[in-house]
């Protein structure tokens, strides 16, 4: 049984075919945005889910949004942000850490390097932001081929946190990045065909 907010969420979430490049169907979620009701239902779903799970870390990657911007020619790649693990975070009153490109972070960090499905790219963290023991969730927007939420996971695991479950918005299954999570749980609102 579907929770009903689910089908609203997913009319909100915008298919753009052949985006960044042909063969890639890209879920834009910034439609998902523009309704408050819509990304509300997101993050409570979340919150309903993990609340009270003593996890006291929340990580969530800055995502890649690849992007029209200067009078329409193209850009390549641009930081689509930390939006839906920081709402999740304070609503469970757990710590959020970042995992950012390289060069972003100014202390001293561990990295793990990953394969896009449309690139690749290495995830930082810094180091001192997890405690060992500490029960963390891996938040994403999108799970495509596995690869950044594996990188995201290792990160974790090698500073000794034990990662409950991955968390996203859209699975696209056919990719089987369920695959490549070592069997770790993964939770997602949507999945696209
Ligand atoms: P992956 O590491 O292959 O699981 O890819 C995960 C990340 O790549 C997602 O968090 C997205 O930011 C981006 N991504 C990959 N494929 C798509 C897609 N079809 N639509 C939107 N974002 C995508």
């Amino acid at each position: 049984d579907e929770d009903p907010r689910i089908h609203g969420i997913k009319t909100k979430i915008r298919v753009v075919p052949n985006f960044p490049k042909p063969g890639i169907m890209f879920q834009d979620i910034t439609t998902l945005l523009l309704d408050p009701k819509a990304f509300k239902d997101t993050i409570d779903l979340f919150v309903e889910r993990y609340k009270g799970k003593n996890i006291s870390v929340v990580a969530d990657r800055f995502s890649f949004c690849p992007s029209k911007i200067d009078k329409g020619t193209f850009k390549g790649i641009e930081a689509r942000g930390f939006i839906f693990g920081p709402p999740i975070a304070l609503a469970i009153g757990a710590k959020f850490v970042p995992l950012r490109k390289p060069k972003k972070l100014p202390g001293d960090v561990i990295f793990e390097e990953y394969t896009l499905e449309y690139g690749k790219d290495r995830l930082e963290m810094h180091v001192g932001a997890v405690e060992l023991g500490e029960r963390a969730l891996v938040v994403d927007d999108l799970i495509a081929t596995g690869g950044t939420l594996c990188a995201a996971m290792n990160l974790l695991e090698r500073v000794g946190a034990e990662v409950v479950e991955c968390a996203c918005l859209i699975e696209l299954p056919d990719l089987q990045g369920r695959e490549r999570l070592n069997g770790k749980p993964l939770y997602v609102l949507v999945e696209y065909q």
